[in-house]
Parts: structure tokens; C-alpha cells; sequence
């Protein structure tokens, strides 16, 4: 690959595109889906897995090292750079020794230290490029700390890929994205790059263009979207590959949006963030008046040896609460997330003046 990794993504003038099937599946679909790919210069990385870690035990869990060389070799004659899964040792000295020119490290492996351990052990003393996944739950420091044990086995040439959170209930994706932690992430590690992966968090073909462009309005620097000669008969994650001439259509209707912009603008946008700033100071001071009354209610309660909770009255509060957000041009999800933050405060201020000895409030 020439240059490192987290440079090529930094100086790219265009979007980072990382494509390729989700599985190796065959020499001929592997060859087939590079040739489509490099028929344009969207894709700047070709990806495939070679071991697949699946939920269930009877689906399609990867061909493993015989299919290495058909993703080096279609790499090599079409023109683009490789990478593939490691979860372990093995995987990482079978796939540099095949020549596969940078590694992702999956969901199901971020979220087990000792194997994030045994990966960047395996890899000291070398350059790799690496992209690490977020874990699977939604665990902000369980990510960096992935960064962490690299960074100590001395790689720096890192690069994070969001590919959403495993939630009991998801209704409309497959992972919910919780964009506020590879928000959260950039904070920390402004050096890092972050590539979205709309293939995982939606797991179907048809969200990849909202999601896509929603991390493009967030800044990301890149996408990795599963692609495959024929999605439909595809052995693993049909429903959410897309075909060569698909990804390039994505990648055409998104609209790129830049970081920075001109004086004129940022004026008028100071203006408003004034505005928008005073009204946050009400809001908490509002916030804090309201806590104050709270605790009026808890020494109420303490002095008349009331339970804190009162479920009903609090099905109330939310349930009206619910039925007016439309007037306020709110989503029921975020009224819901409010309102129980604030229940969950005034809970903590309660319990507090109820309990003087026994609860610190910051231990709740
Ligand atoms: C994949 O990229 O094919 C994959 C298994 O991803 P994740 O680790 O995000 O589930
Ligand atoms: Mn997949």
C-alpha cells in the first residue's frame, strides 16, 4: 500500500471507500467483484473476510486460509490494496504472510481484551495498518483501550470503523448507531480516522444511503460497504451487500460536506450559537430550580415516610409529556431519554435528602 494507512484516509481529496464481499467465497467471485470495483477509482481498499465469526454455529463462518490468496491475487490484479479479518494469533501470521496489506480487527474481538493482547503482540516489530471495529456494546473505553494495547506494542498506523452497537430490540437497524460515541471517540483521539460501516449498523441494502450520508454530515472520513457480484445469493449478510454499480451510485448520490467555512458564514453562525448558548444557561438553570423543588418533595416525603418512587403519578408525568412532543417538534425518543434523566436526577436528589447518611449523590 503506498503510504501508511491513517495518511492515505487524511490526505485523500475524495471520500475513503473501503468495498469487497463479506465473505471470500470463491477465486472467480473474488476476481469478478475487484474487476467491477476497479472499473471507477471510488475504492480505495478491498475487503473480505476470511474467517467469519458468526452467532450461530450452522451459518457460513469463512473458508479460512485457503481463501487468503484469492483476495491477495484479485488485490494485485486489479489494482487495489487489501484487508481482511484477524481475531487471533494464527489468522494474523497467515494473513501478512500471504501478503494482505492491512488487518481489521471485528466487533466480537474489540470486546475481548486478551485477544485485542494477543493480536498486537503478534504484530510488534511490524508496520501494519489496522482498523479496529467498535466492540459490540456500546462500551466507549473498551474501544480506546483496543488503541491502548496497540499503541503500547508500538502501531500507530490505526484507523477506527464504526459499524454500530448489538441491542436486544432493534427495530429499524440491525446495530444501532449511538452516533454519540464515535463522537465521543474523535474527542479522545482527534488522530484517529473514522470510517463508517452502514453495512453493519443497517443490515439491510436499502438504509446504506441514509445512514451513509448521515456519517457524512457527521464528518467521518470514510465508508466500508459490503459489496458482492451478486448480493442475493451471497453465503453470508445478503441482505445488505450491495453490487459494484450500486456502491458507485451510493457513492455518487451522497452529498460531501466540509468541516470548515468562510468568515461571512461563521458570523452568522456565531450569531445563532449565542443564541443558542444563552438559551442553555436557562435551561440548566431551570434544571437546577427544578431539582431544588425535588428535594422540597423528598423531605416531604422523608418526614412523612413516603417511597420515593411514585409510579403513578410518574406514569403520568411521562405519558403527558409524550403526547405533547409533537407540539414541541420533538422525537417520543428523546422526550423519553429527558424525562427519564431527569426522573433519574430528581430520584438521586430525593434518595439524597431522605438518606443525609447513607447515600452521597455521587455514588448514584
Ligand atoms: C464484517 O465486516 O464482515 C464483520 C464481521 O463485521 P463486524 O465485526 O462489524 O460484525
Ligand atoms: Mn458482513
Amino acid at each position: 500500500m503506498k503510504g501508511k494507512l491513517v495518511n492515505n484516509i487524511r490526505n485523500q481529496s475524495k471520500l475513503f471507500v473501503i468495498a469487497g464481499p463479506c465473505s471470500a467465497e470463491s477465486r472467480e467471485q473474488m476476481d469478478q467483484i475487484a474487476r467491477s470495483l476497479s472499473r471507477s477509482s471510488t475504492v480505495n481498499l478491498f475487503r473480505a473476510g476470511i474467517w467469519k465469526p458468526r452467532t450461530h454455529p450452522d451459518s457460513f463462518e469463512g473458508l479460512g486460509e485457503k481463501a487468503l490468496p484469492w483476495l491477495v491475487e484479485a488485490g494485485k490484479e486489479h489494482g487495489l490494496p487489501t484487508c481482511t479479518e484477524v481475531a487471533n494469533k494464527s489468522h494474523v501470521q497467515a494473513a501478512l504472510k500471504a501478503g494482505v496489506d492491512a488487518l481489521w480487527i471485528g466487533a466480537r474481538t474489540t470486546v475481548n481484551p486478551f485477544a485485542v493482547q494477543e493480536i498486537a503482540d503478534a504484530l510488534k516489530g511490524t508496520n501494519t495498518s489496522i482498523l479496529i471495529k467498535n466492540p459490540i456494546n456500546p462500551d466507549l473505553e473498551l474501544w480506546l483501550g483496543a488503541f491502548e494495547r496497540f499503541n503500547n506494542a508500538g502501531l500507530h498506523d490505526l484507523t477506527a470503523v464504526h459499524r454500530g452497537f448489538s441491542m436486544y430490540n432493534h427495530a429499524k437497524y440491525r446495530n444501532v448507531p449511538s452516533w454519540e460515541i464515535p463522537i465521543a471517540f474523535s474527542e479522545k483521539r482527534p488522530d484517529v480516522p473514522m470510517i463508517c460501516d452502514p453495512s453493519h449498523i443497517t443490515g439491510n441494502r436499502d438504509l446504506l444511503l441514509e445512514v451513509s450520508q448521515y456519517a457524512m454530515d457527521l464528518n467521518f472520513d470514510g465508508l466500508m460497504i459490503e459489496t458482492h457480484p451478486n448480493p442475493e445469493l451471497a453465503w453470508s449478510d445478503a441482505k445488505q451487500q450491495l453490487d459494484a454499480n450500486g456502491l458507485f451510485d451510493l457513492i455518487e448520490k451522497l452529498v460531501l460536506r466540509q468541516p470548515n467555512f468562510s468568515q461571512d458564514v461563521a458570523t452568522m453562525i456565531d450569531e445563532i450559537r449565542d443564541k443558542v448558548s444563552i438559551l442553555d444557561d436557562q435551561l440548566f438553570a431551570i434544571l437546577s430550580d427544578r431539582m431544588q423543588l425535588s428535594e422540597e418533595v423528598g423531605i416531604l416525603k422523608r418526614e412523612n415516610n413516603i417511597t420515593v418512587l411514585q409510579q403513578e403519578h410518574w406514569n403520568k408525568l411521562i405519558s403527558k409529556r409524550l403526547t405533547q412532543s409533537d407540539d414541541y417538534h420533538l422525537t417520543n425518543q428523546f422526550v423519553r431519554t429527558l424525562m427519564d434523566a431527569i426522573h433519574q436526577e430528581s430520584i438521586r436528589h430525593q434518595t439524597r435528602v431522605m438518606n443525609p447518611k447513607t447515600i452521597n449523590i455521587h455514588d448514584s
